[in-house]
């Protein structure tokens, strides 16, 4: 995520603050069912237990001119234990009409004390180890979450259809889901608009767009595992553009002609990062620019990141190393958000150095020399926010950022640290990581540079500007 507008500070509290304390909800089902969150006290409803999605298929027909949502969600997945019941997430603005389970109609309740909770319970118990398909048939007119910081996220509506981002909890705010980073699956979207407007979601069209009676229905299919907040199907009205990159990977970008953008340099940006940092992980990129003011950020939304508006060269390139670092490795509880925007910030800061502008260190001088009076700049610090109403607090990214640049002067060997960075980012593809991980990672890797474990405590738990590291 990056922000084109500042002060995100939180006012809206109290939704984060009246749930904390209870991180093991269990499903209002009971014995034998899977608990209504996934252990994260920032969100302590969200994502659910007892089972592990491995794919969705989204079927999802709307009309921007009503903003009316009609959907099937066809969901894969795996019991983890028997499951009498158990839960997916989905907002109650949308209304649930029928689930089965592997066919057989199953009982379902949305209740209002839960929030968030579509509760299933099947005809007869899955069993542990056992695959399993949900289809929940729903509708209605999404609401856009607001989330702890004030933002807001989810579907989002425009004036020609809908921006959708989903960090950190607005997926179900469209489609039932795990919505936990730890649950990363595979997607099919099916989106069906008028004739005219445009759906873009991950991944590839696996075929030209069909239109029928009217309406025309774009098939995007993603290969890769990635978290629900990652996942978008955004709808309006775009200039598509499509090729590859020097080395070799599709693109495609979607532009909306209200926000004219300069994206020459999306295809070397994407290919410098897959040099330093490994491999692309995914099998196509690009960008969705819309315009989108309600919301204010940008989202690296998985293959294809999210601008709300044109963006700048920095933006453009962090949202592309975060398919590296978010969206391949990805944090596995909120509080690890700095392996994201930390890193993410730092690339963007890298790239400006390749591309003979503003080198890292000059960013970092330039940030250091911010007085440590300034406390909400420096604080809280990057490796525990504290809260979920300070996800995206400016030191999480550019405190978060000086803290990779000082690991980078601290190893003193620029090939040294780049590798760091590739072999953590190998080690970890699609996969999940926490802040605690790096550290044992960087420190058991360079036992010849004294001092790792108390540089990492100045740079990301120390309150207050880091000195003397
Ligand atoms: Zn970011």
């Amino acid at each position: 995520m990056a922000r084109s507008w500042t002060s995100r500070v939180g006012t809206v509290l109290l939704s984060a603050g009246a749930i904390v304390g209870l991180t093991a909800v269990p499903s209002s089902a009971g014995g034998g069912a899977g608990s209504a969150g996934a252990g994260d006290p920032y969100f302590p409803l969200q994502g659910n237990g007892g089972y592990d999605v491995a794919h969705y298929d989204l079927t999802l027909a709307t009309t921007p001119a009503t903003g009316r949502l009609d959907a099937v969600a066809a969901i894969t997945a795996t019991a983890t234990q028997q499951l009498k019941a158990f839960d997916l997430d989905l907002r109650r603005t949308l209304t649930v009409s029928a689930v089965t389970v592997d066919g057989r109609p199953a009982a379902f309740a949305q209740p209002a004390s839960l929030g968030q909770e579509l509760v299933v319970t099947p005809a007869s118990p899955v069993r542990v180890g056992a695959q399993f398909t949900v289809v929940v048939r729903y509708g209605g007119v999404p609401v856009e979450v607001t989330d702890p910081d004030g933002s807001v996220e989810g579907w989002v509506r425009t004036a020609d259809g809908a921006f959708v981002v989903n960090e950190p909890q607005g997926s179900p705010g469209w489609y039932p889901c795990n919505d936990t980073p730890t649950d990363k699956a595979t997607y099919d979207f099916h989106v069906t608009v008028p004739t005219g407007v445009t759906a873009v979601a991950n991944g590839e069209l696996v075929r030209a767009p069909r239109t029928s009676g009217g309406r025309t229905t774009f098939d995007w299919h993603l290969g890769q595992p990635i978290s629900t907040y990652l996942s978008f199907a955004t709808t309006g009205q775009f200039q598509v553009t499509t090729g590859r990159t020097p080395g070799g990977i599709p693109y495609f970008t979607a532009v909306d002609p209200a926000q004219p953008s300069d994206l020459s340099q999306l295809p070397a940006m994407v290919d410098f990062f897959g040099t330093v940092f490994g491999r692309y992980p995914f099998s196509s990129t690009g960008a969705l620019v819309d315009d989108a003011p309600e919301v204010g950020y940008a989202l690296e939304t998985a293959t294809r990141p999210s601008f709300d508006s044109a963006p700048d060269e920095l933006t453009l390139a962090h949202e592309l190393a975060h398919q590296w670092f978010g969206d391949s490795v990805t944090v596995a509880r909120w509080r690890d958000i700095w392996l994201n925007e930390g890193f993410a910030e730092w690339s963007s800061w890298f790239w400006s150095e390749h591309s003979g502008q503003t080198s890292a260190q000059q960013f970092f001088k330039k940030y250091y020399a911010t007085p440590a009076s300034k406390t909400d700049f420096w604080n809280p610090p990057p490796g525990d926010p504290g809260d979920a109403a300070d996800l995206f607090d400016d030191s999480i990214y550019e405190r978060g950022a000086m803290t990779l640049q000082a690991l980078r002067v601290k190893i003193g060997d620029d090939a040294a640290f780049l590798g760091l960075l590739h072999d953590w980012q190998t080690a970890h593809r699609f996969g999940n990581a926490r802040v605690e991980d790096f550290v044992a990672f960087t420190v058991a890797r360079f036992p010849q540079v004294p001092g790792l474990q108390h540089f990492f405590q100045v740079w990301l738990y120390d309150p207050g500007k880091p000195a003397n590291w």
